[in-house]
């Protein structure tokens, strides 16, 4: 790859501009740390993550677990850390333990108990720091069973069960702002259950929320780490 290729060129420009809104955002919120910027790298090569890590982006977020092990894989030389986002089944933890940092995605206790098998399984070879764990919580007002996250009621108890995990970190909360909702409306919610979450977990105090059309919102209620694709990476396939 040419360094200054003209893809690249185009990401810098394009992850310049997300910078900027992510300044002036948290500048209006009054807020003095910045949140965490992770890029969603999904159905992007990873010659564009190597693109960005030369800008100087070292987190990443993937959601299908055959196109993280392949893009880790390729990029082991790079300092990254990935971030599992997408929904996950049990029989993927080990896979994604061997290169995920987190996973934001834990929505049951069987999840979260296949990734502490799978990290305590990982540990008898070599060592590895813990496993950082966000909750997805479902934030639509009228949720359709339990896909896409944890209900608002069912966080506290996962969030006890997690905690008590060997090899497993419990980060804070994760949530994608409902379709055709107002995200300010979904993020305050969040905000909500985060308060409650760090009343009895005080450390837990991760809020994995913001994408592209909603970064500004997420930001004016307490996200800690936004999780941004197409605003830099242009658009993907319908079904990301
Ligand atoms: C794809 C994806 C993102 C990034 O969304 P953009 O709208 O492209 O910024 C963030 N979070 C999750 C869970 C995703 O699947």
């Amino acid at each position: 790859m040419h360094r200054d290729d003209s893809r690249t060129s185009q990401l810098r420009e394009r992850l310049n501009a997300v910078r900027l809104r992510i300044g002036k955002a948290a500048a209006a919120a009054g807020r003095t740390t910045a949140p965490q910027l992770i890029v969603v790298s999904k159905f992007h090569p990873a010659e564009d993550v190597r693109r960005l890590a030369s800008l100087g982006v070292l987190d990443f977020g993937e959601n299908r677990d055959q196109e993280a092990t392949e893009k880790s894989g390729l990029l082991g030389d790079l300092p990254l850390r990935w971030h599992f986002v997408g929904q996950l089944q049990s029989n993927k933890a080990k896979s994604v333990v061997r290169y995920a940092h987190a996973v934001h995605s834990v929505d049951r206790p069987q999840i979260a108990g296949a990734l502490a098998k799978a990290v305590a399984a990982q540990l008898e070879g070599s060592s590895r720091d813990p496993l950082k764990c966000f909750i997805q919580v479902n934030l639509d007002d009228h949720p359709q069973g339990h896909r896409g996250g944890a209900l608002p009621a069912d966080v506290g108890s996962l969030a006890d069960h997690l905690a008590e995990l060997e090899g497993l970190e419990l980060a804070g909360l994760m949530a994608v702002a409902p379709l055709g909702g107002d995200p300010r409306k979904a993020f305050a919610k969040l905000a909500g259950i985060s308060a409650s979450l760090t009343s009895v977990h005080p450390q837990a105090t991760g809020i994995s929320a913001g994408m592209s059309q909603d970064l500004e919102a997420a930001i004016e209620f307490g996200a800690t780490h936004l999780r941004i694709g197409s605003d830099i990476l242009g658009s993907r396939p319908a079904l990301g």
